[in-house]
C-alpha cells in the first residue's frame, strides 16, 4: 500500500461575481445582443478583469493565515486562474455570498462528485444553513476566525464534523497577525488591507452587516494595527485600504489609530460616514495620515427615505456641506446612493443630480436597490409581494452592479423607474464628465477618472440589461 502523505492540503476559493470590479458582462441573453456588441462587451469584461481595480479576499488572507501542523494552505482567486483540478484537496473551503450563492453551490456540487471534500462558510452560511446542507461535507457558520482552527485540526485528525457553529463572536483584540503569503502579490490593485473592527450600531434595513457581524462595534487593539500597517509597508509599498464599513464610528479610537499612523507616512482609501465632515480634529488627522479617498453611503438624500429604511445615522440636512468640508481637507470622495427607495418619487433623480453638482463628489456610485435574502427589508417586501423572484429561492436574487430589477418601488410603476434611472446614469456618466471629475478631485485624480470611466460602461451595460429584463414575461 502507498505511504499517505502527512500532509493535508487545504485550498480556500473565491468567487467572481459577474458583475461589477470583477468584470462585467450581461446577465440577460448574450446571445440576442449583436455580434459587434457582443465583441466589445467581452473586451471591456477582459480589460477590467485585468486592471488594477481587485484586491484580495480578506476573509480568506485572514483563514489562510491561520496555522495548524500537518496543514498546508492555498487560495485560488477564480478572479484569475481556473480551479486547480488536476490536484487533490483535502478540503476545499468556498466563501458563499447570497448574490452568488448558485455558482458556489455549482461548484461545490462538481468538486464533490469528484470526491473532493468541500466547506462551505460565509454570510449565506451563516443566514441559510439548511439551504447550504445539501452542498457541503462541512458548513463553518458566522464569523470563522476560531472555527476554522478546529477545522483544519479535526481534518488532520480525521474528526471533521458536519457543522461548526459559535455562540460568541472571536475576540479581535488578541493578536491575529494577517499573512500574506498565499497570494501572488502582482495580481492585486494592492495587497495591503486592514480590517480594525467588525459589527455596526446602525441597522439600516437593506444591509446585512449587523445581522452578521452583531449591532456593537468590535475593535482590534491599535498597537497590533500600527504593526501591521509596518510589516505590510515592508512588503508592498502601495497603497492601504482600511475595509471597515464606518472607519470614523469610534471617533476617538479613529482618532489614536490615525494620528499613530501619520509617521509610517501611507497613502491610504477607506470607507466612512459623512459625519467625518463635523469631526475636524479626525478629518485632520485623516487627512496627515494620508487619506486620498473615501467611500461614504450617502444612500438617500430624501428624508423619508431615510426613515423609512433606518439610515438615521445622519441627517439628509447635513450632508452638503459635511462632505464640502471632507473634499476641502484634500479627500476626494466617492458617494454611494441607493435610488428606489420606499420615500423615492420620480422627482428623486432630480434632486440626486443637482446634489452631485453642488458637492462635486467626484465619484457618484448611483445604485438600485438589492433586497438581499436575510436582510429586513427583503422580509418586508416579500410581505408586500413586490419582490420579482420567488422570495423562498435564496438563489435567485444574483448580485448585479445595476443590471437586474429583483422588486417593485413603492411610489413608481416598475417601468417608469427603469426608465428614469437609465436617464439618470446616463446624465452623470459619460467621458467629458468622468475627465471633468478626474481634473477637480482634490487628490487621487487619476483613480477617480478611471473609476468615473469605467462606470460609464457599467451603467451602460446597467441601462442594457434592464432593458432586456423588462421585455422578458416575468415583468
Ligand atoms: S449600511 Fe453601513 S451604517 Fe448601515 S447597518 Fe450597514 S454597515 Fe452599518
Amino acid at each position: 500500500m502507498a505511504k499517505q502523505n502527512p500532509i493535508k492540503k487545504v485550498l480556500l476559493v473565491f468567487l467572481p461575481s459577474e458583475s461589477g470590479v470583477d468584470g462585467a458582462q450581461s446577465l440577460y441573453d448574450e446571445k440576442e445582443v449583436p455580434p459587434m456588441r457582443r465583441w466589445v462587451n467581452r473586451q471591456f469584461s477582459t480589460i477590467i478583469k485585468k486592471s488594477q481595480f481587485a484586491i484580495p479576499p480578506l476573509s480568506l488572507m485572514i483563514l489562510s493565515s491561520i496555522e495548524v501542523s500537518q496543514v498546508e494552505q492555498s487560495i485560488c482567486d477564480l478572479r484569475f486562474e481556473e480551479f486547480p483540478m488536476h490536484q487533490k484537496w483535502d478540503l476545499v473551503g468556498i466563501s458563499v455570498q447570497t448574490g452568488l450563492a448558485k455558482k458556489a453551490f455549482a461548484l461545490a456540487d462538481h468538486l464533490r462528485s469528484k470526491g473532493m471534500p468541500v466547506a462551505l462558510g460565509g454570510a449565506h452560511v451563516t443566514l441559510f444553513p439548511e439551504a447550504c446542507r445539501p452542498h457541503a461535507d462541512v458548513l463553518v457558520m458566522g464569523e470563522a476566525d476560531d472555527l476554522w482552527k478546529t477545522v483544519l485540526t479535526d481534518l488532520v485528525t480525521g474528526t471533521l464534523q458536519p457543522q461548526y457553529e459559535s455562540n460568541t463572536f472571536p475576540d479581535l483584540n488578541c493578536a491575529r497577525p494577517v499573512s500574506k503569503a498565499a497570494l501572488i502579490k502582482s495580481r492585486y490593485f494592492t495587497t495591503n488591507l486592514i480590517q480594525t473592527g467588525r459589527g455596526c450600531q446602525y441597522r439600516c434595513d437593506f444591509c446585512n452587516v449587523h445581522l452578521l457581524n452583531g449591532h456593537t462595534l468590535r475593535k482590534r487593539s491599535i498597537n497590533h494595527l500600527v504593526s501591521e500597517v509596518a510589516r505590510f509597508q515592508q512588503g508592498d509599498k502601495r497603497i492601504f485600504f482600511f475595509v471597515d464599513d464606518s472607519i470614523n464610528a469610534d471617533p476617538a479610537y479613529a482618532l489614536e489609530l490615525f494620528t499613530k499612523l501619520i509617521p509610517l507616512n501611507i497613502r491610504w482609501f477607506g470607507q466612512a460616514t459623512t459625519t467625518l465632515g463635523q469631526q475636524p480634529e479626525l478629518l485632520q488627522a485623516f487627512a496627515d495620515s494620508g487619506c486620498q479617498a473615501l467611500l461614504v453611503g450617502i444612500e438617500s438624500i430624501e428624508a423619508k427615505s431615510r426613515t423609512a429604511h433606518k439610515k438615521n445615522q445622519n441627517k439628509a440636512g447635513e450632508l452638503v456641506n459635511a462632505i464640502t468640508s471632507i473634499r476641502e481637507a484634500g479627500i476626494s470622495l466617492y458617494g454611494s446612493f441607493i435610488y428606489g427607495l420606499d420615500g423615492d418619487t420620480l422627482q428623486t433623480p432630480a434632486a440626486i443630480l443637482d446634489f452631485i453638482k453642488e458637492t462635486r463628489l467626484d465619484v457618484p456610485g448611483i445604485n438600485i436597490l438589492r433586497p438581499t435574502p436575510g436582510t429586513q427589508v427583503f422580509e418586508r417586501l416579500r410581505e408586500e409581494g413586490r419582490l420579482l423572484f420567488d422570495p423562498n429561492d435564496t438563489t435567485a436574487y444574483r448580485y448585479s452592479f445595476g443590471q437586474e430589477m429583483l422588486y417593485k418601488p413603492k411610489n413608481i410603476p416598475l417601468d417608469a423607474f427603469i426608465e428614469s434611472y437609465a436617464a439618470l446614469t446616463r446624465e452623470v456618466f459619460n467621458v467629458k464628465n468622468a475627465v471633468i471629475r478626474g481634473f477637480g478631485a482634490p487628490r487621487a485624480k487619476s483613480a477617480v477618472m478611471l473609476f468615473n470611466l469605467f462606470y460609464t460602461y457599467l451603467y451602460s451595460l446597467s441601462r442594457h440589461d434592464l432593458q432586456q429584463q423588462q421585455e422578458k414575461p416575468l415583468i
